[in-house]
Parts: C-alpha cells; sequence; structure tokens
C-alpha cells in the first residue's frame, strides 16, 4: 500500500468510536454491571459514579497511558470529558476526576467486584457461541496457566510480599520482596486469548514458615475457577511445573477436568523412562507430515501403568528438523502428558495445543509488560488497589483484544500494538463522539472477528 494510501484508509479508522461499537456489541450491559459493584465509598460524598472512574480506568489502559500523572494531563480534555460523559452515563460529569481520586476508590474497592465484572464478561463471551469452534476436541475449553513477576521492592512494601535472600559480591545477604501473580487465560481463538483468573501469590503474614509459591497459587486459583465456572468443560493447559500427580489429581478428581501439560523427564522420570521404553517397541509407528513443519509424531495411551501411577497419563510427542543460523540441521523434539485420549485422528490437534499457537499470535505477559499496559508499573503503593489496577488491566486487555481482532484497519495498514493505544488516545482526546456515531455504536451489527 503506497503511503498516500495509508492515510487515506486511516481516516477510515475512527478508533475510539470503534472500541465504543465493538465494546457495546460484546458487553452492552457492561455500564450497568459496573454500577452493580459493592461501592465502598460514602454515598454523600462522592461526585464520580463507580462507572466514571472504572471508564475512566479501562480508558487509561486502551490508551497506553502508564503513569497516573500521565493520564491526567493528556485526559484534561473538553471532548474526553464528553466521550467519559456518553460511556458512564452520568449526566453531571463536568470534570475528569482527579487520580487520586481513582486510587481513593481503587484502595477500598474488593477486588473481588472487579473478577465479579471479568466473570460476567467472560461468560457473555463464552455463551455466544462465536468461539465455539475453537474448543479442544470440539469440546474443552483451554486454560492456560502462566505466572510473572510484577513488582520488586529493595524494602519490605506490605506484609504479604513474598521475600528472596540473595548474595552480593562481597558476600553479604540482601533481601529482595517481591509480588507474583499466577493467570489463568482461555484460548478464545488463536488471535484471542484472554484472562479469566488471578490469584496473587503472596504471604498470608510477614513471618510464614513456608512462603507462597507459584504451585500453591495454583491449587487455589484451580478452586476458585471451579466455583465461579462449574460446568464449563475445561482441559487445563501448562508447563513442566504442573506436571506432577497431584496436580493432575486436582483437575481430574476434584474438578473434573481435563490436563496437557508439557512433560519433562526431570519432572516425571518413571513416566519418561515408560514412554521410551513404548517409543522403542518393534511395532512403534510414527506419524509423518504433522503441522507446518512436516514433522513427526508418536502417542501412548496408558503409560501411568508402566510409569508405576494412577492417574490417566497419555503421553504424545512431537519431533522436527530445522536449520539452525548457520544452516546446520538441528532436531527439536516436544513432549506431552494429558488425560485426553490420544488418536491418530487428533494427534494433530493435540500437538498444536501443546504448542500453543496462540503464544506465537498473542505474547501473554510479553504484550502487557513491555508493550501495552507496564503491568509492571506501580499505580499506588497501597496492596489493594494495587490489586485493583491489575484486574482493571485484564478487563481493558479483554476489550483490547476484541477491538484489534474486528478492526480492519489494524490489519490492512499492519499496525502495531503500540500504535493502536496511540491512535485510540489522540482519537480519544480529539475526536468528539457525535450523534451519528452514537447510533453507529448502538445499532445492532454483525461484528466479525479475525
Ligand atoms: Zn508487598
Amino acid at each position: 500500500m503506497r503511503k498516500r494510501e495509508k492515510r487515506e484508509r486511516k481516516k477510515q479508522d475512527r478508533e475510539i468510536v470503534d472500541l465504543m461499537m465493538v465494546t457495546n456489541h460484546f458487553f452492552h450491559s457492561l455500564k450497568e454491571w459496573i454500577m452493580e459493584m459493592d461501592d465502598p465509598r460514602n454515598q454523600s460524598y462522592i461526585t464520580y459514579t463507580q462507572a466514571d472512574l472504572g471508564y475512566m480506568a479501562i480508558l487509561k489502559n486502551v490508551c497506553g497511558q502508564f503513569s497516573m500523572r500521565e493520564m491526567e494531563e493528556n485526559f484534561n480534555k473538553e471532548t474526553c470529558i464528553d466521550t467519559l460523559r456518553l460511556l458512564s452515563g452520568n449526566r453531571h460529569l463536568e470534570e475528569m476526576p482527579h487520580y487520586d481520586t481513582l486510587n481513593y476508590y481503587l484502595e477500598r474497592l474488593s477486588p473481588e467486584c472487579l473478577s465479579d465484572l471479568r466473570k460476567k464478561m467472560v461468560t457473555s463471551l463464552i455463551r455466544g457461541r462465536q468461539f465455539h469452534r475453537n474448543r479442544l476436541l470440539g469440546k474443552y475449553w483451554r486454560i492456560i496457566l502462566d505466572g510473572t513477576g510484577l513488582f520488586y521492592f529493595k524494602e519490605r512494601h506490605c506484609d504479604n510480599c513474598l521475600c528472596t535472600k540473595r548474595k552480593t559480591d562481597d558476600g553479604k545477604t540482601v533481601k529482595l520482596y517481591h509480588h507474583k501473580v499466577l493467570e489463568a487465560k482461555i484460548v478464545l481463538s488463536d488471535k484471542i486469548v484472554i484472562s479469566l483468573g488471578t490469584e496473587f501469590i503472596e504471604n498470608e503474614k510477614e513471618d510464614v514458615s513456608k512462603q507462597d509459591c507459584e504451585l500453591t497459587a495454583a491449587k487455589r486459583l484451580l478452586q476458585k475457577i471451579k466455583k465461579a465456572y462449574p460446568r464449563l468443560p475445561i482441559c487445563i493447559q501448562g508447563d513442566a511445573l504442573y506436571a506432577t500427580e497431584p496436580f493432575m489429581k486436582l483437575c481430574k478428581k476434584t474438578c473434573h477436568w481435563e490436563y496437557l501439560f508439557t512433560q519433562k523427564e526431570t519432572r516425571q522420570k518413571k513416566l519418561d523412562e515408560g514412554f521410551e521404553w513404548i517409543k522403542s517397541g518393534e511395532d512403534a509407528e510414527r506419524q509423518p507430515g504433522l503441522c507446518q513443519e512436516k514433522g513427526r509424531g508418536f502417542y501412548a495411551n496408558h503409560v501411568e501403568e508402566v510409569a508405576g501411577k494412577t492417574e490417566v497419563m497419555n503421553v504424545f510427542e512431537y519431533e522436527y528438523e530445522r536449520k539452525d543460523k548457520e544452516g546446520k540441521k538441528e532436531s527439536l523434539c516436544f513432549e506431552w502428558v494429558t488425560s485426553l485420549e490420544v488418536t491418530k485422528r487428533n494427534l494433530e490437534e493435540m500437538i498444536l495445543a501443546g504448542r500453543g499457537r496462540w503464544k506465537i499470535e498473542n505474547e501473554g505477559f510479553n504484550n502487557q509488560k513491555k508493550g501495552l499496559y507496564r503491568i509492571e508499573h506501580l499505580n499506588s503503593k497501597n496492596s489493594n488497589a494495587m490489586k485493583n489496577h491489575y484486574l482493571l488491566t485484564q478487563i481493558a486487555d479483554i476489550l483490547m483484544q476484541l477491538y484489534v481482532a474486528w478492526n480492519p484497519y489494524i490489519k490492512e495498514l499492519n499496525q502495531t500494538l503500540k500504535n493502536t493505544s496511540s491512535g485510540l488516545l489522540e482519537s480519544f482526546r480529539r475526536q468528539p463522539v457525535m450523534d451519528e456515531d452514537v447510533s453507529y455504536i448502538f445499532r445492532y451489527t454483525t461484528v466479525y472477528l479475525e
């Protein structure tokens, strides 16, 4: 596309209006859901509604405003106030809320409220049937566990901080304090992978004999998801950390879900030995020509018997060759363990699920850390506000992913995510939302996602 054409095409993109249209299409009760949350503030002193504050926080994220100060400066415009008024439905809104006002509210709001709001959003996406064809084996929603570090401090920041000791060069021991989070993301399509559950990895109090860790947090998170989505058919996915018998038992026996984990010989030695033994058998047949690389696949069901385990362990692997930087051939091999029966017919689909095509399209935390939202930026030192800021980022990310998957211009112009969010900021600051836009936003249209 020539530069001129690009400019012309760009003109047709009405960023903020389109974001509102897509949001309204998928969640037409979003404003009501925000207003229904338990407002922790004294009602006789409030100027701003929960919708004013909630939408402002969402806009902070989608417009790529990393700090509260930056947001306050950039959002201080008549146009922004008018658009926020339209979104929140608060006719009395005269000014953008001050960032202290937003933090005051987020310090008090229960994070449960935002979890519930996210649950309403996820549920309506699942009910919409639009994503049903992306379920694993036509039945299971893939839920991926993924943990990451969020904030690091030199001094203890709160009673719940995790603590690690480090030796410095001169032999002194220093303590570092940090906060971690575990996410459960649901795969709606290759491009849309959104947050369904969040568990903060933190200590209950300052003096604990054993610190909280990802695996323990995952056990809590699974139980919460089961409670929130009791009948959803789920296949839990994660790396080799989770490929242990107790965790498989929790998935299968307690939650009645399936699982698919990366398998590493160091994690499950006996299982690996069993699989190797089966693989070396005379009638062990490899399936060639699988996936893009036309590699070879192999599977064996119920390896738990030879491994001396009781949980169902069906093992499969994928092997392919590629050329490294110097043009030398190298062979790569991946292995997984699952409770689902692997067959000749579903082997390729299982390999694709295990490798996580979603990782290529949607870089998960990488995007949220470095690109769009800077989730590592501390918006408030208060622990409760910190959690709420984090959850609001996840909620904004749902809207952003749907908007990006819908937006035909982003793809045509090959626009980066960063430019997409600066486009949204510009549009939010400059473009007044007119009556005809409002009817476009609320008109029932079919929204095609890529
Ligand atoms: Zn802390």
